[in-house]
């Protein structure tokens, strides 16, 4: 039998092998199966009929029902236009085309009845519709449905006629060709339980909506597969990681941890990092391979709770890493992890793409007979030549800045893989951390270290930055630092945005009285150390960058961070600075510093900053406001693959049921293999084509 959801689209009816061409090129479209998958993106009803003397100047798409009257045309040239006047009985509104005037003229015939569709706008006294669309009148029982779906296309599929309605019109050649031959995608038992849809109505009423409930559980049977293949895969990858692969087992206590717990914790832990360490020790000792997430909010102390779970792996005697996103973060937590093991014995070092290469040499060597307890480093640590002895636990501080596939080449240092945990820079919301860490096992710190004051947020207009200079002073005097972060290095023509070599320079003349010191990505690393290095000993007191400084950064007498054109950035990257300040035991501040002019979103996600402290809320704001289409695909939220229906801001529920049938199927079936579930293994050989970056989900 062939399947005639293979075949090719340009033996559709309407398309052929030139718009063929642009489909595959502009929408990656080749099969009639391919293009079956092509849902709209939106839906207008169009079910209502409107009368023209209903018309009033605030309305979106309306439709009208009547008659073409006379045509008449006006100007010139590329200046002529052609106006219909359309009437229904009640009233006239004028239809006009600036292109294809002939081409209407002798379609469009005078005195038959119409439906107009379009956007009414006000020109002179009259109402009129620019290029409405025209369809020959048909009773309502013979229109086939009031959601009228709309496809994107690109500038190259319009200049090949592929726009919106032909699409349609090509979707129903695909529909009626191959809707016989589409295999149902679900087991049945999945669809029964989740009360979805099958497959041929829900792609029948995705494109061809009967109304807007079938619409509605055509978009929920959709989306839920989109999301279930993806939990299978995930949970699938996890379970099978788990029963495969040996663990190392970490069950001792041994000296290091109670000496450093005696001796050298500088404090009383949290109950939250308590709770953690406990969690985390006692999955390092099943024997399984330890794969986790750890969320906390920025200053929960997940640094100290990385240490302490290194000294659980060096009591086992195995080796441990720290791996960061930056030069400037690991040479932090080096400084900070040495000063807080002193005295114990314990060998740390520091290996970055800056290390000298007569120090990499002695690196490497001393990592190869266990001389060297603890390496902390940035990407330089995942090179092939870096090979250890017998590396134990691997913790990846600030997780998003890491390819996943970068996560993976850490199991290669060792025969056996080491335990994982990933620290998350900023917390992450639910949906998406079961989306993109959904193999891993979460612990999250709730608790911040006690006596913080919430750091108070103001938002500050640019125009009145004399007052702010005041309050800075006043906590410069009082012993306490500030930073000031720019969006840009240098002035930029296209952007009226505060940028940091300006700022230096002003800075330095209001405070002349206070040293100012500098850091940002175009500098060399010895540079930025130093800089780094004289804030931290308080040698300067202002420190201006760029966004480099976001993550991890801890200077705890640092009271003040100012945040310059602040509308420019993200909420979560807004939350990171902030979580720069706020770290001692001081009243802190965070001022972000605006034009009058703002957007609608922008004015969104400050009052946002003011009203909230945190993290977890302020994920799930950002997801919302950004929405996937900035999130999909982007580095930022980590994932590494498009959704085609599914919106990870929107459908949080959805993603919880398909999680949890894809974990019930595993639960019964591990390797499905019952004669219900062959059709699991086909979609996911299938989908682990093209379309998913499959692989790169671990
Ligand atoms: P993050 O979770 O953002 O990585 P850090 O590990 O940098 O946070 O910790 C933030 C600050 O809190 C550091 O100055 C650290 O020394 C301090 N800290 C961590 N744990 C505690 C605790 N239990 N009590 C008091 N201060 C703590
Ligand atoms: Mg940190």
């Amino acid at each position: 039998m062939t399947d005639f959801s293979q075949t090719d689209i340009k033996f559709l009816a309407g398309v052929g092998p030139k718009k063929a061409e642009i489909l595959n090129k502009e929408i990656n479209v080749f099969s009639v199966e391919d293009l079956l998958y092509y849902f709209p993106y939106k839906y207008i009803d169009r079910s209502r009929i409107y009368f023209i003397n209903e018309i009033d100047g605030n309305m979106p798409y309306i439709q009208l029902k009547g008659t073409i009257e006379a045509f008449e045309t006006f100007g010139e040239g590329y200046k002529k236009r052609l106006v219909g006047h359309f009437t229904d009985g009640t009233g006239f509104i004028d239809l006009v085309w600036f292109q294809g005037v002939k081409f209407i003229e002798d379609k469009y015939k005078l005195n038959l009845p119409y439906i107009i569709f379009g956007k009414p706008t006000v020109f002179g006294n009259k109402f009129n519709i620019v290029h409405p669309d025209i369809d020959p009148y048909i009773s309502e029982d013979e229109r086939p449905t009031g959601l009228m779906p709309y496809y994107n296309t690109t500038e190259n599929m319009k200049n090949h006629y592929l726009n919106s309605k032909t699409m349609q019109k090509i979707m129903a050649a695909a529909f009626s060709s191959a809707i016989k031959n589409l295999p149902e995608t679900l087991p049945e038992k999945v669809l029964r339980e989740a009360g979805l849809m099958e497959l041929k109505r829900a792609i029948r009423n995705i494109h061809f909506p009967g109304n807007a409930a079938l619409l509605r559980q055509a978009q929920y049977r959709l989306k839920f597969e989109e999301l279930f293949y993806i939990q299978l895969n995930i949970l699938g990858y996890a379970s099978g990681r788990k029963n495969k692969i040996k663990g190392f087992v970490f069950t001792k206590v041994g000296g290091y941890l109670t000496t450093f717990y005696e001796q050298n914790l500088p404090f009383t832990l949290t109950d939250a990092q308590k709770r953690i360490i406990r969690e985390i020790r006692q999955d390092m000792a099943t024997g399984k391979q330890m794969n986790r997430l750890l969320q906390g909010d920025v200053g929960s102390g997940k640094t100290l709770v990385a240490l302490m779970l290194m000294l659980i792996a060096l009591d086992n005697g195995f080796q441990a890493a720290m791996m960061t996103p930056t030069e400037i973060l690991a040479t932090q937590h080096y400084h900070t992890i040495k000063d807080l093991l002193a005295g114990m014995g314990v060998n740390v070092e520091l290996l970055t793409g800056s290390t000298k290469k007569s120090d990499r040499k002695r690196i490497h060597g001393a990592l190869l007979t266990n001389d060297l307890h603890i390496l902390i480093g940035t990407h330089a640590l995942i090179e092939d030549t870096v090979q250890f002895c017998n590396l134990g636990l691997v913790i990846i501080d600030e997780q998003h800045r890491f390819g996943v596939a970068q996560r993976a080449k850490l199991w290669t240092k060792n025969t056996n893989p080491p335990h994982v945990l990933v620290m998350t820079a900023t917390p992450i919301p639910r949906t998406l951390a079961m989306t993109v860490y959904g193999d891993l096992d979460v612990s999250i710190i709730d608790e911040l270290p006690p006596g913080r004051k919430p750091i108070r947020t103001i938002h500050q207009y640019d125009k009145k930055r004399g007052s702010l200079y005041e309050s800075i002073r006043k906590q410069l005097q009082e012993g306490r630092q500030i930073y000031m972060v720019y969006p840009l290095i240098e002035g930029s023509e296209k952007l009226d945005l505060k940028n940091l070599e300006e700022g230096f320079e002003n800075i330095r003349e209001i405070f002349p009285e206070y040293t100012v010191c500098k850091v940002h990505g175009k500098m060399k690393s010895k540079e930025k150390e130093t800089e780094m290095r004289r804030f931290i000993k308080n040698e300067a007191q202002i420190m201006v960058s760029t966004t480099v400084i976001e993550v991890g950064v801890n200077v705890p007498n640092a009271s003040v961070m100012v945040i310059e054109s602040a509308q420019r950035f993200g909420l979560s990257q807004l939350h990171q600075l902030r979580g720069r300040v706020g770290r001692g035991a001081d009243q802190s501040y965070c001022v972000l510093v605006t034009p009058y002019e703002l957007s609608a979103d922008s004015r969104k996600r400050i009052k946002i900053m003011e009203e909230s402290n945190d993290g977890f809320e302020i994920a799930e704001a950002d997801l919302k406001l950004r929405g996937p289409g900035d999130l999909d695909g982007t580095q930022q939220s980590g994932i590494p693959f498009n959704l085609r229906i599914a919106n990870l801001a929107r459908d949080g529920e959805i993603v919880q049921c398909a999680r949890d049938a894809a974990q019930k199927i595993l639960d019964e079936d591990p390797l499905m293999e019952k004669p219900g579930n062959l059709v699991l293994r086909r979609q996911l050989h299938k989908l682990g084509g093209s379309k998913y970056n499959w692989g790169q989900i671990s």
